[in-house]
């Protein structure tokens, strides 16, 4: 395509262009790209970038695609970058997609096709897009707002920053990533050749969403040694790992599991497990947005092995955690311009914002944690990794004009 015709699309086709690429990832494989299709769609992106004239355009040996908006005239502001994710979560088919477009909702359920409806008493968020326009699938597979929209929102940016020069600009990195879905593309993210130290990432959520926390991870394993004997001999002698097993996850307390908390309560989730008489093992991840609460999860989990392991003096009960990824906040807050700007750069765009933190993880606190200070900027998509998956068109423009604000605001900030 040519920069014209790239300059003048709107948000919405760019999308519905987007979605039809499949860039299903998959965590089976450890390389990056994890597979071949995602070069695909990076392979039109990194021509988008070449059309519309920007500099340092590269698509690199793992996917990633670079570009540089060089800085208006005269404007000295430290330089941003603008990053989404190429891929789509795997589970759900990912190519074929097929965007429908539903023209000025009404509001109540919409038939998505295939059986599938998306329905606001499921998706409430969906009550704040009355009368705006919804994309999604048509229920055989993901959309993939996922993060296509976000990769939509900043290609409609640039486009708007590229056509208007009166719009004052520091350097504006933008970068696609592939892998975030299984978490292991961030680790080749090419620091090195990505100058801004300030970014935001563009994925997920609804109008006016803000996150600049994720949760404090560890990450564990409960091992539980016991004592084979001949059943038929086994009185006095015998210690079954699988009783053990059994009550410990009976001791996690109902009201610390994932399925009971919301917000920013913290959980202790057995993920996994797989044993015998002899040894059961117990894998578990510990989260919690607070380092001290997450610390006193695991200190109450280890008295409780303690305990059963005193019950059981013939078994043995051992806990292996390590810390995973941590919560980005406090590095965010060591320029606390970054947030501010975000919150401006909504404000005037006429947004609300919602700050919300992440029960997860993102590539953005990996990248904070690397030096680049990096929260997440709603798409205007929701029900991501489902058949319900869908985007708002109005919420889409809405968050390239607050990525075109960022632009703006940072040109006048000075290093
Ligand atoms: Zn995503």
């Amino acid at each position: 395509m040519d920069a014209k015709t790239l300059i003048n699309e709107s948000v919405a086709d760019k999308f519905m262009r987007y979605v039809q690429v499949d860039t299903t990832s998959s965590e089976l494989s450890d390389e990056t790209p994890s597979t071949p299709q995602q070069w695909d769609l990076a392979r039109m992106l990194e021509a988008e970038l070449e059309a519309m004239r920007l500099e340092d355009v590269e698509l690199d040996e793992h996917c990633f695609v670079l570009g540089r908006l060089p800085a208006s005239p005269g404007v000295t502001g430290p330089p941003i970058g603008l990053v989404a994710h190429i891929d789509t979560v795997s589970g759900i088919p990912g190519s074929g997609v097929t965007p429908v477009l539903h023209r000025s909702y009404g509001g109540g359920p919409i038939q998505v096709g295939n059986g599938v409806v998306l329905d606001p008493a499921d998706s409430p968020a969906l009550a704040g897009a009355v009368g705006c326009d919804i994309v999604t699938s048509d229920g055989s597979t993901l959309l993939g707002a996922d993060d296509k929209a976000g990769i939509a929102d900043i290609m409609r940016a640039l486009a708007i920053l590229v056509n208007d020069a009166s719009i004052p600009r520091p350097d504006v990195w933008v970068c696609f990533t592939p892998d975030e879905e299984t978490g292991k593309g961030v680790l080749k993210f090419p620091y090195d050749r990505f100058k801004a130290k300030i970014a935001y990432t563009f994925d997920g959520g609804e109008l006016g969403e803000l996150s600049d926390e994720t949760f404090n991870a560890v990450n564990g394993t409960v091992t539980i040694a016991g004592r084979s004997v001949h059943p038929g001999s086994a009185r006095g002698k015998m210690v079954n790992a699988l009783h053990l097993a059994g009550e410990v996850l009976a001791s996690i307390p109902a009201g610390w599991r994932p399925e009971t908390t919301s917000e920013r309560e913290g959980f202790i989730h057995p993920t996994d497990i797989e044993g015998n008489v002899e040894q059961v093992k117990i894998k578990m991840i510990l989260r919690d947005f607070d380092q001290g609460f997450l610390e006193a999860k695991e200190a109450a989990l280890v008295r409780t092995l303690a305990a059963i392991q005193e019950r059981y003096p013939g078994a043995s009960v051992r806990w292996d955690g390590s810390m995973g990824y941590r919560n980005m906040k406090a590095e965010l807050n060591k320029d606390p311009r970054v947030v501010k700007m975000a919150l401006r750069a909504m404000e005037m765009a006429g947004i609300r914002p919602v700050i919300k933190p992440i029960r997860g993880g993102t590539d953005g606190a990996r990248m904070t944690f690397n030096g680049v200070l990096t929260p997440n900027i709603f798409t205007g998509g929701g029900d991501a990794h489902s058949r319900r998956e869908w985007a708002c068109v109005q919420w889409m423009e809405k968050a390239a004009e607050v990525a075109v604000n960022l632009a703006r605001l940072w040109a006048q900030e000075t290093q």
